[in-house]
């Protein structure tokens, strides 16, 4: 039984569309990044198509993500980057998936796991180029590449990537990127000086792929935009991005009353109608990912209009004010973000926060339906 009143649909069609235009944007290799269960979006259904479109490679920031998609049968390259000490690396090896090397322990624990194994392993040396977050500093970073060469004479591995993630790709103006590009072209020239054979130099994420072709190398990292979202709304919309989002959310409604004028609703009453109206309840709240922040403030597509939310968002529930003279009845579906209704952008600005995180919060108890699958994958 698996029962429930609402659902996530999502549209692969979109996301072959949307990884395809990105394909057609840039003469780099596409790695389309399926982190967090592909943002929410379910990790299989969009890695095959994300591949059916012409992404050559796949991301994931979990090693447990990287081994699902292998174990699923896609066979393209992979590459996984978080992880801590004490990882099963000798799994990643064995199927043949690319390791980030931020650190020198993370190059040792590498080398193990490729003796263990047998093979060598294939990995990309994470250099922090300015963000602060993960990756080797610049100052280190020579004494990780030699580490990293020595041990590729040893034959434990390959050295085939130098790679960094940017902070401020959404702002292309912002100077932390010229900066964050001069340390990167660095770091690449100390690796190939050094006698690394690189295959791959990446840096760009979705905004960096959208916007500043200066940054696509051999390799882009797109994210959000295979899922048809824009990475930086202040540049453009998604549709100015010719992406289309691939996510809808819907629920039916479970109850619709008539109320009289003054009537309070939801927990501490903080919205009061202000005339006779009718109200309709919605079965979705926080434990499915719905960001309280956007109580009283965000809207659904409902009785064939764009209506409020009507007080606080509660755990499974919310309540929408259809307004007077409503013809909705219980039953009837109800979109929060889909087409012809409002999107994940406007709920993001409704809750104070980005598209990334209304999508990747999408519970994991919502029923995810698939549609326009590429026909003939093979399981
Ligand atoms: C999440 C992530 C990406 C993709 O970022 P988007 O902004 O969604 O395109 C790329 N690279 C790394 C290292 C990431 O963690």
């Amino acid at each position: 039984m698996s029962y429930y009143p609402a659902r996530v649909t999502v549209d692969l069609g979109a996301i072959r569309e949307n990884v395809a235009t990105l394909v057609r944007r840039t003469p780099a290799a596409v790695m389309a990044v399926v982190k967090a269960d592909a943002y929410g979006h379910g990790l299989v259904p969009v890695a095959r198509n994300a591949v059916a479109a012409g992404a050559s490679w796949l991301g994931t920031a979990q090693i447990t993500e990287a081994l699902a998609l292998r174990r699923a049968g896609l066979e393209c390259r992979i590459l996984t980057w978080l992880y801590a000490p004490g990882a099963p690396l000798d799994d990643c090896v064995g199927a043949d998936i690319d390791l980030s090397v931020p650190a020198l322990w993370a190059l040792d624990e590498v080398r193990a796991a490729a003796r263990a194994v047998g093979r060598p392993a294939r990995v990309h040396l994470k250099v922090d180029t300015g963000m602060g977050r993960n990756g080797i500093g610049v100052d280190e970073f020579p004494q990780l590449l030699n580490a990293a060469l020595a041990a590729e004479h040893a034959g434990e591995i390959r050295v085939v990537g130098v790679w960094s993630h940017l902070a401020c790709a959404d702002h292309p103006e912002h100077p932390a990127n010229t900066a964050q590009l001069d340390a990167f072209k660095n770091a690449v020239r100390l690796a190939e000086e050094a006698g690394a054979s690189l295959e791959v130099r990446h840096i760009a994420n979705s905004a960096a792929t959208l916007l500043s072709p200066e940054f696509h190398f051999d390799l882009v990292r797109p994210g959000l935009a295979t899922y048809g979202l824009s990475p930086a709304p202040n540049a453009g919309s998604a549709t100015d991005f010719e992406l289309r989002p691939a996510l809808t959310l819907s629920a039916d409604l479970v109850l619709v009353k008539d109320v009289p004028a003054g009537q309070g609703v939801s927990y501490d009453l903080t919205y009061t109608t202000y005339s006779d109206t009718t109200l309709g309840v919605v079965p979705l709240g926080y434990g499915d990912g719905i960001p309280r922040h956007a109580s009283n403030n965000a809207r659904v597509r409902a009785d064939d209009r764009e209506v409020p939310l009507a007080g606080r968002v509660c755990m499974d529930q919310f309540v929408i004010d259809l307004g007077p003279g409503a013809t909705a009845r219980a039953g009837d579906e109800v979109v929060l973000f889909g087409p012809g209704a409002p999107t994940a952008q406007d709920w993001a600005e409704a809750a104070g926060t980005i598209s990334y995180e209304i999508v990747t919060r999408l519970g994991a108890r919502l029923p995810r339906v698939y549609v326009n699958d590429v026909p003939n994958v093979s399981e």
